[in-house]
């Protein structure tokens, strides 16, 4: 029987996941090692009861009365914290699902890799943090990562079977998020509600806000060109508002092959769930005919800031990106506690990067996990300066 863990369980991916595996027969098909939430420790109690999980473990310290009480009697072990997550992902589990929302999502991926397991990684910040390291680990641990972001799995599908050096670009889709058709004077002053408006994807609210910006597209060409090691400038973005294609890869004989579906994770957690075969996915199937039309559209830059600095990341590569992430996942912590605007976010994310490069170089080939935890402590901090410094220009104090 096949074993499994779960990383950011009780999050949208996670349930994703959940679901997929509770359908392919749950605790009769596959033995669950290991459950991880946050927060929500009786969602997480619910699932580790159902799956019959070894241990659920919750990184909020103070939830752990809580989740023990939901889960005594049911013989699943329970613990929590940070180090108990990373702890769980030393157990041996043959399939790990990486679903943990941001940086917090390093280091168990990193451990479950030293140990030479399966990582499907839809946390995308690993691979923009430490791509290298996260890559070098993974060969050197024998270990295979399968990308999950449906961007990702396109690609990764695109290009089964294929030379990579025969492959000329690579065309990330973008629906472009809740206010692609907004005006540009009225985006600065969208509000959280407003971005959260997904018109195809139900995903969790991070990435939901990401993708109205575009740093969710930032940070998926970041990840491809850690992913595929491909160069920078073989990396397109276009503006795809259907989200049927979820990405191409064309080829140096001009050819694109384009990876197409209904817009729903379970195709690529299932696709990494059951590589390397396909199996029934319980996903809509697209009616052509139906659709009859799609359309595409160049981005533009103005609008998108995080589109053009993800270009620098690229270019300095070493430490930009665990800068980058930080700093985005800081702006997006203000723009969703109502201290900065919608447009404030690339400001900050520019001016951390800018601040951050006269106090340390960014360019290095050789990286540890403590450089890249200490950039991104850094980062976060250079971030807050960042917003207050923006709230003075604005009071004028
Ligand atoms: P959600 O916000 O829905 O879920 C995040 C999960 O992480 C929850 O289980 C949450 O716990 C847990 N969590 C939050 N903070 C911490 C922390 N500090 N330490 C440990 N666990 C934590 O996110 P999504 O499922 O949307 O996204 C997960 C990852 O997948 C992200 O990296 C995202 O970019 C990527 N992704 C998501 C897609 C989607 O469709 N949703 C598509 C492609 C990629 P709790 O809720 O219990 O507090």
């Amino acid at each position: 029987m096949r074993s499994i863990s779960i990383f950011g369980a009780t999050g949208s991916i996670g349930e994703s996941t959940y679901d997929l595996i509770l359908r392919a027969g749950g605790a009769e098909a596959f033995r669950t090692v290991a459950l991880t939430g946050g927060r929500n420790v009786a969602r997480l109690a619910e699932m580790a009861r159902t799956l019959r999980a070894d241990v659920a473990v919750c990184a909020d310290e103070q939830s752990l009365p809580a989740l023990r009480d939901a889960l005594a009697g049911s013989g699943v072990a329970v613990a929590a914290g940070d180090s108990a997550i990373a702890e769980a992902a030393d157990r041996p589990a043959d399939w790990v699902m990486s679903a943990i929302v941001g940086a917090a999502g390093l280091v168990p991926g990193l451990r479950a890799l030293r140990h030479g397991r399966t990582l499907a990684l839809a946390n995308k910040e690993s691979l923009v943090t430490a791509g290298p390291l996260l890559m070098a680990e993974a060969a050197r641990y024998g270990a295979r990562i399968l990308p999950v972001d449906s961007e990702h799995s396109a690609i990764f599908q695109a290009m089964a079977g294929e030379d990579i050096a025969a492959v000329e670009r690579i065309i990330l889709t973008a629906s472009g998020g809740a206010l692609r058709d907004w005006p540009m004077e009225k985006l600065a002053r969208a509000t959280v509600a407003e971005a959260l408006a997904h018109p195809n994807w139900a995903m969790g609210q991070r990435i939901t806000i990401d993708s109205a910006s575009m740093f969710n597209k930032a940070l998926e060409v970041i990840e491809t060109r850690e992913y595929f090691d491909v160069r920078p400038d073989q990396i397109e973005v276009i503006i795809h508002p259907e989200s049927l294609i979820h990405s191409m890869v064309g080829f140096r004989d001009g050819a694109i092959m384009a990876h197409m579906g209904a817009p729903d994770m379970r195709h690529s957690i299932g696709y990494a769930l059951n590589w390397p075969q396909r199996q029934d996915l319980p996903v809509a199937r697209l009616d052509l005919a139906k659709i009859a039309s799609m359309t595409f559209r160049a981005p533009d830059l103005a609008r998108y800031p995080a589109l053009r600095l993800c270009r620098d990341v690229m270019q300095t590569r070493g430490l930009a990106g665990a800068a980058f992430n930080a700093a985005k996942e800081r702006a997006l912590d203000h723009f969703l506690a109502g201290a900065i605007g919608f447009m404030d976010m690339g400001h900050v994310v520019e001016d951390t990067l800018a601040r951050l490069l006269s106090d340390m170089r960014l360019e290095t080939d050789a990286m540890t996990l403590e450089d890249i935890l200490g950039t991104d402590h850094l980062a976060r901090r250079r971030a807050d300066e960042s917003v207050q410094a923006l709230a003075k220009g604005k009071s004028g104090v």
